[in-house]
């Protein structure tokens, strides 16, 4: 986006607006931290702002300033629908391909005709939006939504529970500060937010230290179920769909998990399948450490996408046969992964 398109822009925010702000199926701290912070933000230039979510968030951002006011279209469709029916401008946060919201509430914004605009990090962004702020090197849609709030002169209206939500995107995306992605700029991002009332020791115990003991013995069993294939520097993990429900599964219980195959000595791939009996599909995360982009391999095989170390997809086979499509698709990539 270039300085004329801000400016245009801020000329169509500058009239009172009704705004819908959209978030990911199975938002995660990014996702919700942007939503939120801009609803915060257009809040005080007395637009009528709503976040509509696809679905319901895990249990360890329930805390998020703001998060009361969600509209989750899963829970209430005919609201939903009618706020995104009404919006004169719908942002989407953190996704960058309308199927990202699940198939109903994809329906309703293909349908209405608002301005799009969309602000994300992840690589390949379809074109659907009239302002597109993408940046795919940026370790978060938080980080980028500061940028976008500075490109607008917005700096100064920046309050506490603003810096808390953009604060929180950019902990959760890049994995405490330590992935790659994590840059001095979003260092020097982060020093702003703390001086302007972030509390990062609150924020990190709100999300990291509020495990349930269920969730430590479901991470047992994932662990226990790992496998390593050494020749090609891959380790995956599978849970199924009883061993969720033994350890009375919630949502979010599995974040993170994959990281512990990644954490294996000389292993730069490493994947996860969870049986969704609900869905009906095996939901998958892949991660990657280097140069070998989970991105392209999400999108070849199994209907996914995201960034080069870290990205998600679906298969609609049963839990067993998927192992054993990946399993079949390893060593197809062992130059790669070997290089
Ligand atoms: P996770 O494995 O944590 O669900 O997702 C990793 C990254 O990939 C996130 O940035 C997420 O937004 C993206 N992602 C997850 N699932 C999908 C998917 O099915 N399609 C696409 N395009 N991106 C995904
Ligand atoms: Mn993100």
């Amino acid at each position: 986006m270039n300085l004329n398109d801000f400016q245009d822009l801020k000329a169509q925010l500058s009239t009172s607006s009704k705004i819908a702000i959209v978030s990911h199926r199975n938002p995660d701290g990014d996702a919700y931290g942007s939503s939120l912070a801009l609803y915060h933000m257009l809040q005080q230039f007395n637009h009528e702002v709503t976040v509509v979510s696809p679905n319901d968030c895990p249990q360890f951002l329930k805390w998020l300033p703001g998060i009361e006011h969600i509209v989750v279209f899963e829970q209430d469709e005919s609201n939903g629908t009618a706020i995104l029916q009404q919006a004169d401008i719908v942002f989407t946060l953190d996704f960058n391909a309308l199927h990202r919201v699940g198939e109903k509430m994809q329906v309703v914004l293909e349908q209405i005709n608002p301005t799009y605009i969309m602000i994300d990090h992840h690589q390949q962004p379809d074109d659907y939006a009239q302002f597109t702020y993408v940046d795919e090197l940026i370790c978060s849609t938080c980080q980028l939504l500061y940028s976008f709030f500075e490109k607008l002169n917005w700096q100064e209206y920046i309050h506490q529970e603003i810096a808390t939500c953009l604060y929180t995107g950019i902990l959760t995306d890049t994995g405490s500060f330590r992935f790659p992605s994590t840059t001095s700029e979003t260092h020097r991002i982060v020093a702003n937010l703390l001086d302007l009332g972030a509390n990062h020791s609150k924020i990190y115990n709100a999300i990291h230290n509020v495990n349930t003991y269920h969730r430590m013995q479901l991470l047992g069993v994932a662990l226990k179920n790992m496998k390593m294939l050494k020749d090609s520097r891959t380790a995956y993990i599978t849970l199924s769909d009883r061993e969720l429900k033994r350890y009375n599964y919630q949502k979010g219980d599995t974040e993170g998990f994959v990281n512990y195959a990644l954490s294996l000595e000389n292993i730069i791939f490493a994947a996860i399948f969870i049986e969704d009996k609900k869905q009906g599909i095996i939901k998958i995360s892949f991660r990657s450490v280097g140069d070998f982009s989970v991105n392209a391999f999400a999108r070849a095989h199994f209907s996914g996408g995201g960034h080069i170390n870290a990205a998600g997809g679906r298969s609609e086979l049963n839990l067993k046969q998927t192992v054993e499509k990946f399993l079949d698709l390893v060593p197809q990539y062992k130059n790669e992964l070997l290089s």
